[in-house]
């Protein structure tokens, strides 16, 4: 999954993911990307939120809208994103997955579990070269 998380010059914030590779394209099957909250999410007031990785079991727990929800109530992006997946592991120690999130003001962090690292790309109009982050994996 490919996951974007924007904020235009008007403080509008949008997110999207693009999917799938070749693993889960199996006829009928939807999985979490296209769904709101599971995939992606986004709010004005909150932030940006995209998760990556086994979607049949994220999209149980929405994570995406769950960490948006959270920086709406001030949390970080970086905590956001632990309380979006850290109850998925709990009741799926095996599952792979990450999110990444980004509050209105632009601070961004990821939470990520099954794998050692996950890295995101950033970039914004005050720094021209874009950083890539790399996130320990719980
Ligand atoms: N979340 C995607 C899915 O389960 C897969 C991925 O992130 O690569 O459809």
């Amino acid at each position: 999954t490919i996951g974007m998380i924007v904020i235009d010059a008007n403080a509008h914030v949008w997110a999207g993911t693009s999917t799938n590779g070749a693993n889960n394209k199996i006829p009928g099957r939807v999985g979490d990307s296209p769904i709101m909250g599971a995939g992606a999410y986004a709010s004005n007031t909150g932030g940006g939120a995209a998760a990556t990785g086994d979607g049949d079991i994220m999209m149980r727990f929405l994570p995406s809208y769950r960490a948006v929800l959270e920086m709406e109530h001030g949390s970080s992006p970086a905590t956001a994103a632990q309380i979006a997946m850290a109850p998925i592991a709990l009741h799926y120690p095996d599952f792979n997955g990450a999110l990444v999130a980004v509050n209105t003001t632009g601070h961004h962090g990821a939470y990520c579990h099954g794998f050692s690292w996950f890295s995101y790309s950033v970039a914004s109009p005050d720094d021209p070269h874009v950083q890539v982050v790399k996130v320990p994996c719980q």
